[in-house]
């Protein structure tokens, strides 16, 4: 009999109430340890669970995302095992999602810049950023550009700038970043839901 996640959750449950009666003059140590982790299951089964599409590739795994009621945060996100796509499983990049929200204290939230030679991150607003990137991206088109091949046949290429793409995006930028790529002649283009 195939059972579903959330039926799953309410028989722990029972096994739970099971476990604090008969555990009078038993040795208690497997049952301790069956007992954290139904904790664990207990604070899933309390949250306010949501399902949400992992953002990083077409295949579109389902994710459950659990939320506390008291606090409004999530704390836990993990494969959706009732979904027939993954049927719960999730590649590493989906795994990590977790750490992509305001739990991980080391995610990056401020543009760093690390001069050449430097061994020190510094600060930068975005503005100086992106005049920066343009200025490098420009500097290296007009040096490295090519116009013809070994054979002589016209191409029109730069070979030295690569871009790679992010499913944070959606289709119509992903296919307007491309679109300026090529423009500019780059023909290392890719894009992370391919790895
Ligand atoms: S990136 Fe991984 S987890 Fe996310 S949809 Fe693709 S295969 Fe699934």
């Amino acid at each position: 009999m195939k059972i579903s996640r959330r039926r799953f959750l309410s028989m722990s449950g029972a096994i739970g109430s099971g476990v604090a009666l008969s555990s009078l003059g038993l040795d208690l140590t497997a049952l301790k340890a069956h007992a954290a982790e139904l904790n664990k299951t207990d604070q899933v089964r309390m949250a306010r669970q949501s399902t949400t599409i992992c953002c990083y590739c077409s295949v579109g795994c389902s994710l459950i995302c659990s939320t506390d009621k008291m606090t409004g945060k999530i704390f836990n996100i993990e494969g959706d095992p009732d979904h027939p796509i993954n049927e719960g499983s999730l590649c590493a990049k989906g795994a990590g999602l977790f750490g992509m929200t305001e739990v991980n204290q080391h995610r990056l939230r401020k543009v760093l810049y690390r001069a050449p030679k430097s061994n020190k991150w510094e600060e930068k607003d975005w503005d100086w950023s992106l005049k920066r990137i343009a200025r490098l991206v420009k500097d290296t088109r007009d040096k490295d550009f090519i116009t013809h091949n070994e054979k002589g046949e016209l191409v029109n290429r730069v070979e030295s700038i690569a871009h790679y793409g992010t499913s944070n995006i959606n289709n119509e930028e992903c296919w307007t970043l491309s679109v300026a790529c090529r423009a500019m002649g780059l023909i290392n283009i890719d894009h992370q839901a391919r790895v």
